[in-house]
């Protein structure tokens, strides 16, 4: 078994989320007492969305770089970074560490493309949704890419910032983003990315009526696969 390297705290309510997935996945494929192995190594959220309002993703790119490399240095394998927005400074990591980086909107269109769905639509920070970072990668697997009407990307945007990052899990939130998935799916979407690792914390599959594409389910199944291949 290979070690895992976790990029985190961003915000950390999601971390928890992969640190628990990661060892129920390996527990569930080699059974008995099994456990990851894994390093944590979490940044302070309010840094790295300090620099994501400023538009200084370079400065935010360093920081997470320096992260894979002490990763690597205590003995990391593979990294995660375990968030979706931060992908869009995925090179400064790959730039600064020989590991392989699972890359979390990849692992994400491979579960889309098995389940023979050619229109998705999309939930995420701003970032995410209005930038190409994320679109291009997956709409590159010949996907075709959905995102919610403006008013709708701020709610969506807002929610995660000051509810979902802070532990705050609300009924009427959960309630605005099915309005907002529903209008997706009048739109052709046959299925719905949560496109940031917090979002599953607030809505579930039993929420909607068309298949949604955890990314913390997904990458973090996604890294176990990598970390137990031979
Ligand atoms: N965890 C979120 C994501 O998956 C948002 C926090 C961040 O800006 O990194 O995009």
């Amino acid at each position: 078994m290979k070690t895992i390297g976790l990029i985190g705290g961003m915000s950390w309510e999601s971390s928890l989320e992969y640190y628990r997935i990661i060892n129920e996945e390996v527990k569930n494929q080699l059974g008995g007492l099994h456990s990851a192995k894994c390093i944590l190594y979490s940044v302070d959220f309010e840094e790295i969305e300090r620099y994501q309002v400023e538009g200084n993703w370079e400065s935010a790119g360093e920081r997470l770089g320096e992260a894979a490399q002490s990763l690597e240095k205590a003995g990391a394998e593979i990294i995660v970074l375990c968030t979706n927005t931060m992908h869009k400074v995925i090179g400064f990591i790959e730039e600064k560490v020989n590991l392989p980086v699972i890359h979390i909107a990849d692992a994400t269109a491979v579960q889309i493309q098995k389940a023979n769905i050619n229109t998705v639509g999309l939930l995420g920070t701003r970032y995410t949704m209005e930038q190409d970072f994320y679109k291009s990668r997956i709409e590159s697997k010949r996907i075709k890419v959905l995102i919610p009407n403006a008013e709708d990307r701020e709610v969506i945007n807002n929610v995660i910032y000051e509810e979902l990052c802070l532990g705050e899990i609300r009924e009427s939130s959960k309630q605005y983003y099915q309005k907002v998935i529903q209008r997706l799916v009048d739109e052709g979407a046959e299925g719905i990315i949560l496109g940031c690792t917090e979002i599953g914390l607030l809505v579930k599959q039993k929420d909607s009526e068309v298949p949604l594409f955890d990314t913390t389910v997904i990458h973090a199944t996604e890294s176990v696969n990598k970390a137990l291949e031979r």
